[in-house]
């Protein structure tokens, strides 16, 4: 449980002026109906009797909006922060109409996506409600390619890619001359990913080069950053998805523990811990599908295999003809 996460205490205003014997204090001040409760939400009890001997229910409210609502904000503001030059589409969730501290609330008429840079000043009152409500309006007409960068940097990483792992194997996909998935390093060390995700239409779908990703806004129907840059995961229209993650692991057990159903044998004695491991799935109706379980490819299904220290993971044979279009 985050420190944002607020219990609500649903009360009658009589309690307001006459409290009765409750483990927090209700706060004298308050005309609403609901309090936040702070530190002591550990010793609240979930039902609390009324003095007329029915029970009033406590519900939590997450800061978090619901995930409906979280779409349509991204959407509204064209899945990047609608501040002026900004962009980046790591969103968090503003609630300015009324406030979060004055009410507690999930209405998205009141509420904007922006990067925490732009939240974190929007708490502190740099956007008015009016220039709120203008940027709410006025983001779809400027979006255009959505770009982001992938923060987190690692000497080593073990990918997970379609339920198949990969360590010290640079290249995991490549697809006829095309490396679909495939790392770098750059001057320290660091790997950096590159990612082309075919296209069955040859319209230009995500990329990523040495981790800076770029997405053509055209037909995509959502792309989801965590504000603090652990996943991304982009839906086009037509059912293709790409999703991406960052995990730390700190020993095997932990491993085993997240990871138990997609680990065949042993441990390979080359995977050493604490390490990252980054997840990548797509699904391409009709070219490949690398799920979360397994990689399907033609009729072809591969599952919990380990491929370390090889230069590519798998290669799939292309036409010039189609790696055009898969890629354009
Ligand atoms: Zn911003």
């Amino acid at each position: 449980m985050s420190p944002t996460d607020v219990f609500h205490l649903i009360i009658p205003r009589s309690w307001v002026r006459s409290p009765p014997a409750l483990p927090y204090k209700i706060p004298d001040n308050g005309v609403s109906d609901f309090y936040s409760l702070g530190d002591q939400r550990a010793s609240l009890p979930k039902v609390v009797p009324r003095l007329d001997q029915s029970q009033v229910v406590i519900r939590m409210l997450n800061r978090t909006p619901p995930s409906a609502i979280r779409r349509q904000l991204r959407r509204e503001v064209g899945f990047g922060c609608p501040a002026r030059d900004c962009g980046i589409p790591y969103l968090t969730w503003h609630h300015f109409d009324p406030p979060w501290r004055d009410r507690q609330h999930h209405e998205p008429e009141g509420m904007i996506a922006l990067c925490l840079l732009h939240a974190g000043q929007a708490d502190a009152g740099a956007f008015t409600k009016e220039r709120l409500q203008e940027l709410k309006r006025k983001a779809p007409e400027n979006a255009e390619e959505i770009r982001g960068e992938l923060t987190w940097m690692r000497r080593e990483v073990l990918a997970l890619v379609g339920g198949n792992w990969y360590f010290d194997t640079p290249t995991i996909l490549q697809v006829g001359n095309t490396s679909a998935i495939a790392f770098d390093r750059d001057a320290d060390g660091y790997l950096l990913l590159n990612l082309r995700f075919p296209s069955p239409t040859g319209m230009p779908r995500v990329r990523i080069v040495e981790n800076f990703f770029t997405v053509n806004p055209d037909q995509v129907d959502d792309v989801a950053c965590a504000a603090r840059g652990r996943t991304i995961q982009i839906d086009y229209a037509n059912g293709d998805r790409f999703s991406h993650q960052y995990r730390d692991i700190r020993d095997q057990n932990a491993l085993l523990e997240r990871y138990g159903l997609y680990i065949g044998g042993p441990i390979p004695d080359q995977i050493r811990f604490p390490l990252t491991v980054v997840e990548v799935s797509e699904r391409t109706q009709g070219i490949l599908d690398f799920d979360a379980h397994q990689t399907w490819i033609g009729g072809m299904r591969m599952t919990r295999s380990w491929s370390i220290s090889n230069h590519v993971g798998v290669m799939i044979g292309a036409t010039r003809e189609q790696e055009r279009v898969w890629f354009p």
